[in-house]
């Protein structure tokens, strides 16, 4: 889905489109933690009850993150996988929260977390008694300017390999834009990750945040088809 519910009808028609496609999770930001103050900070509330509105027509799943602990009870109330920002993988009462909601969360990993800090990130949720605990890499800080941020694919293979937890990949705020996200998005599925979040938006240059990094319908469709192959090739359906 798009980086932030911006109105219903850009909700409505990303979802369709979506759902056509056979996306079962729409996934935006409501609440919208951002590096300035003086950036869209998202609709809140409303676009809350948006995104809950717009899946129910589809039949999807939300995917939604809470900023800060403020609001992280409205949206466990309405989202079906609650996230973890990046930047909220350290707070501590986000953690508690989601530890003990009863619903699957999705944890990014904060840019300068190392393994060991986003593992232990996912063991406060686990501790909390949430089993339902999805690891996202998103792309780490490195020296590297050229992109937004560097992915992981290190990180990921060692994931798969010591924890038994799922795994998905953000290949969107990982690069920072779009032209590259289609290829990390299938280097990410050879690797038979278990979810991928990217970003569509319906004319992403206008986009009120991360609109560098958003794919078009038409380039989301196209990376979507261009993934069933590999897919089937490492034993995965995409659903
Ligand atoms: C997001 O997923 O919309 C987001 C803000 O990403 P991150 O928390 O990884 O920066
Ligand atoms: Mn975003």
């Amino acid at each position: 889905g798009p980086c932030s519910v911006e109105s219903r009808e850009q909700a409505f028609k990303t979802a369709e489109h979506l759902h056509k496609l056979g996306v079962r999770f729409l996934r935006a930001g409501a609440f919208k933690p951002r590096t300035s103050p003086y950036s869209f900070q998202g609709l809140g509330a409303d676009g809350l009850k948006i995104l809950r509105e717009t899946a129910d027509h589809f039949g999807m799943k939300v995917v939604t993150e809470t900023r800060d602990a403020t609001q992280v009870d409205r949206v466990i109330e309405t989202a079906d996988i609650i996230q973890v920002g990046a930047k909220a993988m350290y707070d501590h009462g986000i953690l508690h929260a989601v530890g003990r909601c009863g619903k699957p969360v999705l944890m990014k990993r904060h840019f300068g977390a190392t393994l060991q800090e986003f593992v232990q990130g996912a063991e406060f949720v686990l501790s909390g008694g949430n089993s339902q605990v999805i690891l996202c890499e998103r792309g780490i800080r490195s020296f590297e300017t050229k992109t937004r941020f560097t992915l992981d694919l290190c990180g990921v293979a060692f994931i798969k390999h010591h924890l038994n937890l799922p795994v998905f990949v953000d290949p969107s705020h990982a690069m920072g834009y779009a032209y590259g996200v289609p290829d990390l998005t299938r280097a990410a599925m050879a690797m038979g990750v278990d979810g991928l979040l990217i970003e569509v938006h319906p004319t992403p240059k206008l986009a009120l945040s991360d609109a560098s990094q958003q794919l078009t319908y038409d380039e989301f469709s196209s990376l979507y088809s261009s993934l069933k192959p590999i897919a089937a090739a490492v034993g995965r359906t995409l659903k």
